[in-house]
């Protein structure tokens, strides 16, 4: 059933091609029920979906259909809507949001014991030769927390508090090649490239964004979580344009005591994500290719 291409795969039960931009490939499958996908489950994620389908951001997320065994028994998926299931052809971008897209606790396990790694070293050489310290060079190696911390600021994600992960393009051609889209110029030239041919998309997109933006500022999950790594889903075709909320893999409770704004400065140990900065900076970027 399920027909393979290097990145991306498309089933034939879908009767229009299906795209994923993201994750691992095994991941995800067609539902049962026409106009569903199935995810592989992960319970933080399904308790994330169970709040959201009683939360005021309901509308601007796949809807939950609940938990489906695997054939064979083995794992459990959570059935989702098919956010491309009403479009003709559709053009699909993967934003993730955030100024950082791991956890604090991840940040915190890395820095138990940093051992000194070359491969991190190396992978920092192979996309900026005069990103290591004077020392590290000496070391040709760096820490893990080093690291992590250094892979946000390749890309948008530190500065703009988000970072393009996909686009599959009218063409029906996809790329994952955002790994350094970095300056506000390199992301309008990919947002460009990505509506060009669909005018109508822009305006909508915009629009959807500031009601999304309405929408957290008065949810209450967004006002008790950390959404970390979760992304925003553009979708248009020759008649419509959407966006949607997606992925809450590894969106958490925050702990008691701690009240984020989703729109100041990430310090370690702050909890803040970032999500707003990387809402409000999509929507200056598009409409900044209106004024054009
Ligand atoms: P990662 O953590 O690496 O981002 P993941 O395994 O958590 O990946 P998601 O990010 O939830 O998976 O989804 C991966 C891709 O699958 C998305 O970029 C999108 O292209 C597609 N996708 C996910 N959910 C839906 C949906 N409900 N409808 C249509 N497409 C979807
Ligand atoms: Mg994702
Ligand atoms: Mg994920």
């Amino acid at each position: 059933i399920v027909q393979w291409t290097p990145f991306f795969q498309t089933y034939k039960k879908h009767r229009y091609p299906w795209v994923q931009l993201a994750g691992h490939q095994g991941n995800f499958k067609a539902g049962p029920d026409q106009g569903t996908v199935l995810k592989k489950l992960c319970t933080k994620e399904e308790k994330c979906f169970k709040v959201l389908m009683k939360d005021v951001l309901r509308p601007y997320v796949p809807e939950y259909k609940g938990l489906v065994a695997s054939d064979d028994g083995e794992c459990s998926y959570i059935q989702l809507q098919d956010l491309l299931g009403d479009f003709v052809s559709p053009c699909v971008m993967d934003c993730k949001i955030g100024v950082r897209t791991y956890l604090e606790e991840e940040l915190a396990k890395a820095k138990e014991k940093p051992k000194l790694r070359k491969d991190m070293y190396e992978k920092m050489c192979q996309i900026d030769t005069t990103a290591p310290t004077e020392e590290e060079h000496k070391l040709k190696g760096v820490t893990k927390p080093r690291y992590m911390v250094w892979r946000e600021t390749i890309s948008s994600t530190a500065t703009l508090g988000f970072r393009i992960e996909g686009i599959r393009s009218a063409d029906g051609t996809s790329t994952k090649d955002f790994k350094t889209t970095k300056t506000k110029d390199q992301v309008m030239a990919s947002f460009e490239k990505f509506t060009e041919g669909f005018p109508h998309a822009v305006p909508k997109y915009i629009q959807r964004l500031k009601a999304i933006k309405a929408t957290l500022e008065s949810s209450s999950f967004f006002n008790t979580h950390e959404v970390i790594g979760s992304s925003l889903l553009f979708v248009h075709d020759r008649y419509n344009a959407n966006v949607w909320l997606i992925d809450f893999a590894k969106t958490i409770v925050l702990p008691e005591n701690v009240k984020i704004t989703h729109n100041s400065k990430w310090k370690v140990g702050n909890h803040e994500d970032g999500y707003l900065i990387g809402v409000e900076n999509l929507i200056k970027i598009f409409m900044t290719m209106l004024e054009q």
